[in-house]
């Protein structure tokens, strides 16, 4: 079962692996395609420009005194000699050429025409021939044209490329194709395509890049081989700290079913005081795990994994196993205490601990001491009718609920409302800030305490450190005081040599 598990968590890794690194592949490829987007419309911008350029060179005609003489023809001539990318210019009219540079050129068919400045447009034409598209400038002198054939942009001899029939690429004015420009054909299906908006002097145009997949995988930097082999590496480390995950939180949670087995859970007690007589009132009852080397751990490490995996009820029953051995050896003469026990909502999901508690308070071994409940406010409690049936069975014996953290969760105020609350505990948090009057917690503090007094709700503050803290609390009505100010949480003989008199 086990092996199946982790075969499958290989597998998925595998997937998830594969999918992301053919995504980063992918992306990066992407990048490099639009710069080179980028550098061929910068060269195509310098193509038209340098040619329009060269265009204008050539002295001003009118249709009514040309005349196509050897002088013209040989000047047309040198002037494609001299240009950069004009490989033809011809004086023409319409569809009519009169006179051209150089011979090789076929019958102008209809010209698709775009204006991109004032004297210029670009043009497509077609040869009949071979039914090849070239871009052509065009001069316009009114009733005359100088109309020059570009040479075609050359994707190869600016970006890397080590493939055929791959590329093509569009030049479009107003969203409309105009120009395509293909390797003769285009082999394959369109597979990437990057647009990159061209705006120059004379017009604004969108320059797209496309290729296919062979084009692409020129890009990308992994081979389906390198991807499988990065991926399995990644699955089998992924599938190793599941595996180590799994085993510690196994070995943890039967290190905490032995502990259970054991009795290992004890309790330490902190004194609750009255800060006007100095007396110990109570004490709340904090779990510590003794482990069988003797060594005490605290709360913070094992009881949050307790909690959400279920196992914090068995554990709560071993330590009021150990609370009420305490209980009982407590003198009779001493002054009556609570014993404030910290539970979850789980607790009152079916009536154990009701039928645990009320056995022992009903055989009278408690004496005059007596123990309450402590439920935080930072857990959320599903069925708030539901828990307080069950808590009205606890008030029934003279087991009382008090609300811990107070003011630092969402419970709050339908807790005090709906579950029949004695006591506020107010958080350490809230504590801290006394001192410090210009904190919002400090203004917090007052509404939680003003909030308690007109709701008939004892106060017990937690986390006092100081007598700063004490006083100030005591102006404001609150004298049940726990924090390291009188103890830290004591082991029951400690708690006995210092509280029992
Ligand atoms: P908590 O219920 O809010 O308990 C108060 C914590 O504040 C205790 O920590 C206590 O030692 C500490 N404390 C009290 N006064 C001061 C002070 O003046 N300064 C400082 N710095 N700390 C102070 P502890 O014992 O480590 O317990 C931590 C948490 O573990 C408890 O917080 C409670 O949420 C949980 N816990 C402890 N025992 C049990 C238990 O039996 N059941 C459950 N479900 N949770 C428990
Ligand atoms: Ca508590
Ligand atoms: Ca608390």
């Amino acid at each position: 079962m086990e092996r199946i598990t982790y075969c499958l968590i290989f597998l998925v890794a595998l997937l998830i692996s594969v999918g992301l690194l053919r995504g980063v592949d992918h992306l990066l490829a992407k990048q490099v395609i639009a710069r080179d987007a980028a550098i061929l419309t910068d060269k195509f911008e310098h193509l038209i420009k340098t040619s329009a350029a060269e265009l204008n060179e050539l002295p001003e005609i009118t249709f009514d005194s040309f005349v196509c003489s050897t002088e013209v023809e040989a000047q047309l001539k040198r002037a494609v000699f001299d240009a950069s990318f004009i490989r033809w210019i011809g004086v023409t009219k319409g569809l009519n050429i009169y006179c051209e540079s150089n011979e090789i050129i076929r019958e102008l068919h209809d010209v698709k025409h775009h204006q991109i400045s004032e004297t210029y447009s670009l043009g497509i034409l077609e040869s009949e021939s071979d039914q090849h598209l070239e871009l052509v400038l065009i001069r316009n002198m009114g009733d005359i044209f100088y109309a020059a054939s570009i040479l075609p942009l050359e994707p190869s001899y600016f970006v890397p490329m080590s493939c055929e029939k791959c590329l093509e690429y569009r030049l479009s004015f107003d969203s409309s194709p105009f120009l395509t420009f293909g390797y003769e054909s285009f082999d394959g299906d369109y597979y990437v395509s990057e647009a990159v908006n061209l705006t120059t002097d004379y017009f604004d145009a969108t320059f797209e890049l496309s290729g296919n997949r062979e084009f692409y995988e020129q890009y990308t930097y992994f081979s389906w081989w390198i991807v499988l082999i990065i991926a399995s590496i990644l699955a089998a480390w992924v599938s190793y700290i599941a595996r180590l995950w799994f085993n510690h939180s196994q070995s943890v949670h039967s290190q905490i079913i032995q502990g259970i087995k054991r009795s290992e859970f004890i309790p330490f007690y902190q004194p609750i005081v009255d800060s006007r007589s100095q007396k110990v009132i109570g004490a709340e009852v904090l779990m510590r795990w003794q482990r069988q080397d003797g060594s005490l751990m605290p709360p913070n490490q094992f009881i949050p994994y307790a909690e959400a995996n279920g196992l914090i009820v068995d554990m709560t029953k071993v330590l009021l196993a150990h609370v009420f051995n305490d209980v009982k050896q407590l003198a009779v003469t001493r002054e009556p205490l609570f014993f404030s026990v910290n539970i979850v909502p789980e607790h009152l999901d079916n009536d154990d601990l009701y039928q645990l508690l009320k056995g022992v308070v009903e055989s009278g071994e408690l004496k005059q001491h007596r123990i309450s409940l402590e439920i935080t406010e930072r857990h959320p409690i599903s069925d708030l009718v539901a828990a307080r049936k069950m808590l009205d069975k606890f008030y029934a014996i003279g087991i009382d609920l008090k609300l811990d953290d107070a003011g630092t969760g969402y419970g709050g105020f339908s807790y005090v409302q709906n579950l029949g609350i004695s006591t506020l505990k107010i958080d350490k948090m809230f504590v801290d800030t006394i001192g410090h009057q210009d904190n919002f917690n400090a203004k917090t503090i007052e509404a939680i305490i003003s909030f308690a007094q007109k709701s008939n709700l004892n106060i017990i503050a937690e986390g006092v450190e100081s007598h700063e803290q004490v006083a100030y609390l005591s102006e404001h009505g609150v004298y049940s005081i726990q924090g390291y100010v009188f103890s830290k949480p004591l082991s029951f003989d400690d708690f006995c040599a210092g509280y029992s008199h």
